[in-house]
Order: C-alpha cells, then structure tokens, then sequence
C-alpha cells in the first residue's frame, strides 16, 4: 500500500492506493501552514492510522522544487519554503518519498487511468483559478521538478484580437511578469477581462460562461476572446509535444461545450490534421492529485527504486 497525500495551502488530504484505480480516499486536515513540526506530525499521523504499514509515501504538492538544489517553492505553505523537502521528509518519516506537483500529478492521473489512457504523449492542461499543466511521455512525468506543462507564465499573450478587433494591454500576472495567459484566461483573469471588454459589466466566471452559453451578447464577446487567446499558445504546444490528446482538468473545465469550443478553436491551428477532438474533458475529476500520486508512488514501488523528488543527492533530472 502507498500512503498518498495531496498537500494544497488550506488542506493536506490522504488517501491509501492499492492501484491506479484502487485508491481509497482517507480523510483531510486542515494544512498546517507556518509550523513544519506540525505539518510532519500530520504526516506521522496518516502513516500511524494506516490499516497496513505504507510501503512508501506519494506526495502531490501545490509547488515546484528547485531542479539543481532541490529547495521547495510553495507559496501557500510558507513552512515548506525553500526547505530540501524531499530529503528532509524521507529523514522525517522513515520512508521512501515520491513529491511531484500537483499539476504534474493532474496529467499523470489522466495519462494513466483518464482520458489520456492509450496515448504516448500526454499534455494535462488545468483551466481553473490559475493556467497551467503536466506533461506525461510513455507514463513518465517529462521533468519531476514541476516546472514542464507550465504555459501559463511567460509574455505571451495576444494584445490585438478579436472581431471586431480589439488592443489589449499586457496584464501584470502573479509571477512578476506581464503578459501571461494565467494573468488573463484564469477564472479572475476570465472576470477582469469582462470587465476590461465592458466597464461596469458584473459576474463571476460562471455567469460569463452561463451567459455565453445562452448567448448572451457581453459574455459572448469575452469567451471568443478568451478562446482566441488560449488557442494560438495551445496549438504551438501540440506542435511541440506532439501530444495525441490533452485532458482538460480545472474549475472552468466543469463547462463541457467551453472545452468543446476550445478544442474546435485549436485544432484547424495545428499542424497535424486530427478529425477527433485533442482537447477533452479530464475524467479523473475527483481527487485527480491523489490518483496522480498513486500512480507514481506505485511505479515506483514497482520499480523498487528509492523515493523521487529532487534533492542534491539523487538528482535525475
Ligand atoms: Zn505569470
């Protein structure tokens, strides 16, 4: 049995995985944010409370780790941060650790037992409050660290789209940079970007995508500038990756026919001609850190291979 957890700043949940599609959800906690002492205590807890001594520990984690000193980046948990959080947690609990980012295990969890079942490249795309993704290669996570699959962040937004068209200024995102996809077709960014389009218009993003659906004028506007924005920066990741499908995971995913028009968006852009959709509704939709997880905490166990995260000592990557 391996003993997964999914860390995010407000819960830590747990779950005991048998197989990738046996894993049995346990329970959640409240995460301790500023106290690392509690926070391995929690984690003690889970292993002490185990129905059979866990072969080993599968963390998915709302950060990334530093590839060539290992040191975490969480910035919801600050008693994680900039800690050597592999090392430190294997000495902590006495086991083999596997630590991946959530995004990552997200996309492992579809390439495994989701919709990306049967195909070599796997690109897990997360459309929620934020932008971002994995990339799974022949049921391997491209790059541990958690830095592949994340198109969210760089400059790369269109500033002149739309019909009729439009010029949009470059929108400073969370990560210092202006100009990023997160910053403009997350779900805030969804809202602000409504709000940019029409002043004074109200709604949340569920209401932008009700009132699109029911074709509402004002929100029809804001999603084919929300598609038109998303779809360019997708199409030249298909042309890279090469990935056969792309599960959609996420808040703004739940909105089945945003995904379709979205998919139908990307495709004529691409060059490979593919007469199915590529982007598709994730289907691991409860827990997909969990699962994801799972899958590389039994891989590895599989493969008897000492725990995988990044730290100095046993760097792959
Ligand atoms: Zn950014």
């Amino acid at each position: 049995m391996i003993l997964c957890f999914d860390i995010g700043g407000s819960a830590i949940k747990s779950a005991h995985a048998y197989a990738p599609d046996d894993v049995r959800p346990h329970g959640r906690v409240p995460t301790p944010g500023t106290d690392f002492d509690a926070f391995t205590q929690v984690l003690r807890d889970a292993i002490a409370a185990a129905p059979v001594p866990p072969q080993r520990i599968a963390i998915s984690i709302a950060g990334v780790l530093d590839p060539e000193t290992g040191a975490a980046r969480v910035a919801n948990i600050p008693c994680l941060n900039g800690r050597k959080l592999h090392g430190e947690l294997q000495a902590e609990l006495g086991l083999p650790v596997d630590l991946a980012n959530d995004a990552d295990c997200f996309a492992l969890a579809e390439a495994t037992v989701g919709a990306g079942r049967g195909h070599e490249v796997v690109m897990g795309v997360i459309l929620g409050t934020g932008i971002g993704g994995g990339v799974v290669v022949r049921g391997q996570l491209l790059n541990r660290a958690g830095f592949s699959g994340e198109w969210g962040h760089g400059p790369v937004a269109q500033r002149v789209l739309g019909q009729p068209e439009i010029t949009l200024p470059a929108f400073p995102c969370g990560c210092g940079i202006a100009g990023c996809l997160d910053a403009v077709c997350g779900a805030r960014g969804l809202e602000m970007l409504h709000r940019h389009l029409h002043p004074g218009a109200a709604g949340d993003s569920p209401a932008i995508i009700a009132g699109w659906q029911a074709g509402e004028a004002q929100s029809a506007r804001t999603i084919a500038i929300w598609i038109e924005l998303l779809a360019a920066p997708l199409a030249m990741i298909q042309n890279l990756l090469g990935a056969g499908i792309m599960p959609v995971g996420g808040g703004l995913s739940k909105t089945t026919a945003l995904v379709a028009a979205l998919d139908q968006a990307v495709r004529p852009l691409i060059l490979r001609r593919i007469d199915r959709p590529l982007l598709v509704p994730a289907e691991c939709r409860i827990e997909p850190g969990l699962i994801g997880a799972a899958v590389l905490g039994l891989a590895n166990a599989a493969a008897k291979k000492p725990g995988a995260g990044i730290d100095p000592a046993s760097r792959e990557n």
